[in-house]
């Protein structure tokens, strides 16, 4: 047999209910991958080893009442270290909640466990949700695991490169504008942002609550759907929760992809044509299209463009030629209106943190610095407690909602999410899936963006527009570029179509291969 780490998900539930292993073996052999490589990968920033293994041995513990295990029997799932779980820290990568200790279980712990997975650790995150390499953690930078001089993405970099590395076979993380399916990108693996309201948000801490999702990693498209029907369903106590049936997944992956319309984003459309280097652009049409091998993406939000790169210009044409093969209907398609949504995530998402965080004041939460009076306290808590990205989100936003400016910012971000909406609705009436690159380049190195905001957000100017509609999205693993970095193709559909998402996955995952553990976290054979 080989390692565990080597098995998909759905292996480990299989071999856990039929006594091949307990829970408990496969968690004693995922905590020593992290022991042995997280020290360089650093993607945990909370995992206790006793703890774990207590829930282990809970799952064997029912297996010996003769209980029915669940779907994911045993399996090790990394929680983003946004989410609740009761007892454990949650810091949000920030100093303000170092020392917060959750009260209460997220609503997809409590189902996790309902399942029988095994809660495996918090990972590490931009703070608050904010950032697109996770370099914004108070706590230090996760790195990519095929290169540990790049960043892994983010925010949920944490999750995304302990997947990829085989330090966990599952992981959760949240999608706001990308955090999910970016890293799933950068580090080479699947990634999932389903509807808005799929997933209950219960016990994730908010950053943006009309864009907020949870979302999940995995190394293999049926487990990723296994993960996400566990995930799903209605909550009560989510008031943006969809109370439909989740639907199995897991028999979409093999279903193929004969007689799905499947739409190709024209690259240019989605700004104006930059310049090949990326580094910044005026704006010259002059050379569009893609006689020079390079496509360029623009966000008009900045001046700042990365355009996208020739490899993964070409990892989009091959999924298109591998697609069509697979018997599906491949047209180009434009998407009206897709240029503005950087800008208008970025006024919204400001706006709706700006809301959300103020609750850290140092008294209903947050780690309090002291002042003279209340005032004063709640400064200085918010001052040292907040990095330098979230105190520039909360400026943003506090303007973009401020009197004399709301319709300019504000109101005219919501316009452009409405027209956004309009436009997918019938880009939609006449294909199924819209196909783009998840990202226009592939990982960046550590320290290149951090003191150029607009450079980082430029990095999610192909997610924003699913994230703003509150449609589903999928990062697919579509192969290396030159320098071995992974690249992820984005698939979107219409609301309630995560189907389409994973039959897309799985034509795609036979065409390029079930994603590799990259050689550094290969296990040296006989240990
Ligand atoms: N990178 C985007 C941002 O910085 C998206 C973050 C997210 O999805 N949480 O806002």
């Amino acid at each position: 047999m080989k390692p565990l780490h080597q098995l998909g998900a759905r292996r480990i539930a299989v071999g856990v209910r039929a006594r091949e292993f307990s829970a408990r073996d496969v968690t004693l052999a995922f905590l020593a991958r992290v022991r042995q490589f997280d020290g360089t990968l650093r993607a945990f920033v909370d995992l206790d080893d006793e703890r774990t293994l207590a829930a282990a041995d809970q799952v064997d513990q029912r297996l010996a009442e003769g209980r029915q295990l669940g779907p994911l029997a045993g399996v090790p799932v990394a929680l983003k270290d946004n989410f609740c779980q009761r007892g454990l820290p949650t810091t949000c990568g920030s100093r303000m909640l170092a020392a917060w200790h959750a009260p209460y279980d997220a609503d997809v712990v409590e189902r996790l466990v309902a399942a029988d997975a095994v809660p495996f650790g918090k990972t590490n995150m931009d703070e608050f949700g904010m950032g697109s390499s996770t370099e914004w953690s108070a706590f230090g930078p996760t790195t990519n695991p095929w290169d540990a001089t790049r960043v892994p993405g983010g925010s949920s970099g944490g999750s995304a490169a302990a997947v990829a590395a085989g330090l966990v076979p599952l992981a959760l993380g949240s999608d706001t504008g990308g955090s999910v399916r970016q890293p799933a990108a950068f580090c080479g693996v699947f990634g999932i942002a389903p509807s808005y309201g799929r997933v209950s948000r219960r016990g994730l801490v908010a950053f943006a609550s009309s864009l907020d999702r949870v979302g999940a990693f995995a190394r293999q498209a049926d487990d990723l759907a296994a993960l996400l029907r566990v995930l799903s369903g209605g909550d009560a106590r989510d008031a943006t929760s969809v109370h439909d049936a989740p639907p199995d997944w897991r028999d979409d992956v093999p279903a193929g992809v004969r007689e799905v319309r499947i739409g190709v984003l024209s690259i240019a459309d989605v700004g104006t044509v930059g310049s090949s280097t990326g580094s910044s652009s005026t704006g010259s049409s002059s050379t569009s299209g893609s006689s020079t091998g390079v496509v360029p993406a623009a966000a008009t939000v900045t001046e700042k463009r990365d355009c996208v790169e020739t490899a993964v210009a070409d990892a989009l044409a091959a999924s298109r030629a591998a697609l069509t093969q697979a018997g599906a209907t491949l047209r180009d398609a434009v998407l009206p209106g897709a240029a503005d949504a950087l800008a208008a995530y970025h006024l919204i998402a400001a706006a709706e943190a700006a809301s959300n965080l103020a609750r850290y004041d140092g008294v209903r939460y947050g780690t309090r610095v002291a002042g003279v009076n209340a005032e004063t306290s709640a400064r200085n808590t918010r001052g040292e407690g907040f990095g330098p990205e979230v105190q520039r989100r909360i400026v943003l936003g506090t303007m973009a909602l401020s009197a004399g400016r709301r319709d300019a910012l504000h109101g005219r971000a919501e316009a452009t999410r409405q027209r956004l909406r309009t436009a997918f609705a019938e880009l939609f009436e006449n294909v199924d899936v819209l196909l783009s690159p998840t990202t226009p380049t592939t990982a960046f190195a550590l320290g290149t963006r951090t003191s150029d905001p607009l450079r980082m957000y430029a990095a999610d100017v192909l997610t924003t527009p699913a994230s703003l509609a509150g449609l589903p999205a999928i990062s697919i693993p579509a192969g290396h570029d030159e320098a071995g970095l992974p690249i992820g193709i984005q698939a979107v559909a219409a609301v309630g179509r995560e189907d389409l998402l994973f039959r897309v996955a799985g034509a795609l995952e036979r065409a390029f291969g079930t994603p590799a553990i990259p050689t550094p976290f290969i296990e040296a054979v006989a240990s």
